[in-house]
């Protein structure tokens, strides 16, 4: 064989590579599209009468890549690079691309959880009309378990201490019964003419109430950090759950980012750095070689920006 014929050989192997590399991308892509198309009506339950489904949804990762190229320019075409640059742009807080997706949502929820997702000034929202329409028969009723003391700690929370067996059960039938008193007088209240719109403020912060809400992914990413949050209220965080399970099905690289990056990332005060910077005592950034960062999961590019964030901390001092 002549090294012609070899040369021939060795690019007709590369592009046999190059093409099942590109159709396991593709196939990937595919399962990816499948998923995500899958989320569309997923309903998940949550509360007792509550739930969040997903009416319709537009874009996934491939759109705020391609919106992110508009700015950075062509040329990272393949799945892996697509999630470099996702990555780049969550840890730079480039986030514009982000809202190049959204999420359609309807959902069923307790008056005072909807109080205060409504602080959520970025979403479109479309609510059930109780001027309109009779209030549903459908109230909150917390779990026996969620029947807990004031948090001595947080000032807005209950504490991890459930309330004797009694009065659990008391607090819980008082709940129930003024719930059913209040229906019963609201429907009672319409039946003599009474206007719906006036006749509902009768009704507790229980009942429920339904919605459209729409949302970017940038602002909802927004949302999550703050509902998937400890400090806030346990009703809402179930709904935030609900969302961030049918999302991360969307949008995985993004999902992957933010998780990184934003959710299971912590800011540091200056005063903290500097503690933190005093209980390093002389460990110095050199002693983790970049093998060690790399299986760490840093890229090189996060292990430059982490030496400088190293160094950042040593001038405190
Ligand atoms: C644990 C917890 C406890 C809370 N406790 C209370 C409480 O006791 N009392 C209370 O009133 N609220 C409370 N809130 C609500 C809170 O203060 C915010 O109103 C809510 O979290 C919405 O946050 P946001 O304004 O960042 O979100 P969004 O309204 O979704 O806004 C997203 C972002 O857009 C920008 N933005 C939106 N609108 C404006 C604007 N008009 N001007 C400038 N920037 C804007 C801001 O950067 C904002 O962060 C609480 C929230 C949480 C999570």
């Amino acid at each position: 064989m002549t090294d012609g014929q070899n040369g021939q050989t060795d690019n007709q192997d590369e592009l046999k590579v190059t093409a099942s590399a590109a159709q396991e991308s593709n196939q990937e892509q595919m399962d990816i599209d499948a998923a995500a198309q899958a989320q569309i009506g997923r309903r998940i339950d949550c509360l007792e009468n509550g739930f969040v489904r997903l009416v319709d949804f537009m874009g996934n990762d491939a759109a705020i890549v391609q919106a992110a190229r508009v700015s950075y320019g062509a040329g990272t075409k393949r799945l892996r690079e697509d999630r470099g640059l996702i990555r780049y742009l969550m840890r730079h807080a480039h986030t514009t691309p982000f809202e190049m997706v959204e999420f359609k949502f309807h959902v069923k929820l307790p008056v005072f959880v909807a109080r205060q997702w409504i602080r959520h000034r970025t979403a479109n929202v479309n609510e059930y009309s109780g001027r309109y329409s009779e209030m549903p028969d459908q109230f909150y009723l917390p779990e026996a378990a969620q029947i807990r003391s004031q948090s001595a700690v947080n000032r807005q929370g209950r504490s991890e201490d459930t309330l004797p067996e009694a009065e659990t059960e008391k607090i819980l039938q008082q709940l129930e019964v003024g719930q059913q008193r209040s229906y019963a007088e609201y429907l009672a209240m319409l039946e003599t003419g009474f206007a719906r719109e006036l006749a509902r403020i009768h009704l507790p912060l229980s009942v429920y109430t339904e919605w459209y809400w729409k949302i970017d992914l940038h602002n909802l990413f927004h949302f999550l950090h703050l509902r998937l949050d400890d400090h806030a209220q346990f009703e809402i965080r179930v709904f935030a759950e609900a969302m961030a399970d049918i999302v991360k099905n969307i949008v995985p690289l993004a999902w992957e980012a933010y998780e990184d990056y934003r959710l299971q990332a912590i800011r540091m005060t200056r005063c903290e750095r500097i503690a933190l910077k005093k209980l390093l005592g002389q460990r110095r950034d050199n002693e983790l070689d970049d093998a060690e960062l790399t299986a760490i999961g840093l890229s090189k590019r996060e292990i430059r920006e982490f030496r400088r964030k190293l160094a950042d901390l040593d001038s405190l001092l």
